[in-house]
């Protein structure tokens, strides 16, 4: 076996990336990254029924937004290609064929009807009773040569257990008359998912193969395939199942009822991937310290097969939503004003200064999505009640709100020069002038200017991004309302 660690993401184009299987491609690619490897991209298509229009690209796609570079794959290549299943059909027929020579595998001709009428009377899930797998030599080569319709099944041991070793799960067990004889190669020449899938980790020197743990059940199939072809095992390392949280407290197997469950979904969500990434790193691995926020790299640094958990994981939107507050607390302004662009777009269409609404979102926001609701004043002011001039914080009320706010209007009007600074020490000497507080003075001011009693930033960074002409048109509007 290759002496560098080599893992592979084997992903179906189904068309849709599971928050499970973003979280396989991340252990894979951490796996082997933690230890100098090489991360590989395999699509595993054979299964044309299920195929999915641009599901490929979707893969392509994901993969590059999370930041999970393959080494080799359909798309950049690599000494052990092609890396697309449905390319590589004429490799597999071979190698069930060397089983059926050494008695490992046979032909098995049992038609559709035999085969519906064992499953219809199967009463206690025995599966295929092995019909074929004693036929005499002679008979075989008969119907070889009357070119019988034929599969190629696995010759299971009929005694005895098989004992494979996880990194996670530990020592498992299973009793050998459990296993079925199943099928490697299909009428129709192609193989199994479960025969290709052990091929080609052979052939592309697959050290470490990284997978759900719904394919706990099979691994026993895969070592037999395995030690009958006398090839080195590779390490397994079965991830966790991944939960949700349900309404009544208890937890299920994560589906969409729970929330978004892909990555794209995901991201339309608001969540930025590098926070998607860095909490789905958390579920089913933990760290030696107690460390949460991780970039890609730093996670490829502290990484040990050893901190993945059986136990299952669960996921917790509101926990994700704390890692993208991190992340988005983590940029610069000017960062954050980028990916926030398109948010404000939904909503603003006047020539306004992103950049001064970033700064002011910046701290409070976790979710790119709750951003248009927020900064969507600025464009228009909701209709509001004068009610909301009534506070008893800012000792505001009916009475002093028109005075103050007048006198505010006159004070602003005299500036010669309509930016942060001037406005912000305007307001300060008006207050000080008035013999009032700060925020008795802001209060109206800001109530006017925004309509609303919570908004980013307060009465002037509002003034300052609304700039003179709407500020002073809302102010007065204000006043008139008192
Ligand atoms: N193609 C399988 C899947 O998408 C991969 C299983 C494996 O990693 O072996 O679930």
């Amino acid at each position: 076996m290759s002496d560098t660690v080599r893992t592979r993401y084997a992903p179906s184009p189904t068309g849709f990336m599971h928050v499970g299987n973003l979280r396989t491609a991340l252990y894979e690619y951490l796996v082997s990254k933690s230890q100098g490897g090489k991360f590989i991209l395999r699509i595993e298509d054979t299964d044309q029924e299920r195929k999915v229009e641009g599901a490929v690209d979707l893969i392509y796609r994901t993969l590059e937004r999370a930041g999970l570079k393959h080494d080799e794959g359909p798309d950049v290549g690599g000494d052990f290609g092609p890396y697309v299943q449905s390319e590589r059909l004429g490799m597999y027929l071979p190698y069930a064929e060397q089983l059926v020579k050494e008695g490992k595998a046979y032909y098995c001709f049992c038609s559709k009807e035999r085969l519906q009428s064992l499953k219809d009377n199967d009463k206690f899930g025995t599966g295929y009773d092995r019909h074929c797998r004693d036929l005499p030599k002679e008979e075989v080569e008969r119907l070889l040569a009357s070119g019988a319709e034929y599969v190629i099944r696995q010759k299971m041991p009929l005694e005895g257990s098989t004992t494979f070793e996880d990194a996670v799960f530990g020592t498992i067990t299973v009793e050998n008359s459990e296993l079925q004889d199943q099928i490697l190669i299909k009428a129709d020449g192609f193989p199994t998912y479960n025969f290709a899938n052990v091929i080609d980790d052979h052939t592309m020197n697959i050290t470490h193969v990284v997978r759900g743990c719904e394919y706990l059940s099979s691994t026993p199939k895969y070592n037999l395939l395995y030690e009958d072809f006398g090839w080195e095992i590779p390490t397994y390392i079965h991830l966790p199942l991944i939960m949700g949280k349900n309404e009544d407290g208890s937890v299920s197997k994560l589906s969409k009822r729970h929330g978004a469950t892909s990555f794209e979904d995901l991201t339309n969500e608001g969540y930025l991937p590098e926070a998607i990434i860095n909490y789905i790193a958390l579920l089913g691995w933990c760290p030696e310290d107690n460390t949460e926020v991780f970039t890609l790299d730093e996670l490829t640094k502290v990484f040990k097969i050893s901190g993945i958990s059986k136990s299952p994981a669960v996921f917790d939107y509101d926990k994700l939503e704390w890692f993208n507050g991190e992340y988005i607390k983590a940029m610069t302004v000017e960062q954050f004003a980028e990916v926030a662009k398109p948010y404000f777009e939904q909503v603003i269409k006047k020539p306004l200064d992103f950049v001064k609404i970033a700064s002011i979102l910046q701290k409070r926001t976790t979710k790119l999505t709750d951003i248009p609701e927020k900064v969507a004043f600025f464009e228009e002011q909701p209709k509001y009640d004068k009610e909301l001039f009534v506070n008893k914080k800012s000792k505001t009320n009916l009475e002093n709100s028109p005075v103050i706010l007048k006198a505010a209007i006159e004070e602003l009007e005299a500036l010669s020069e309509w930016n942060f600074d001037s406005i912000h020490d305007c307001l300060i000497a008006f207050a000080e002038k008035q013999g009032i507080k700060n925020g008795t003075a802001m209060w109206p001011v800001r109530i006017a200017a925004s309509g609303m009693t919570v908004t980013p930033g307060g009465a002037v960074e509002i003034l300052d991004i609304l700039g003179r002409e709407e500020s002073l048109k809302r102010l007065n509007a204000g006043l008139a309302k008192l």
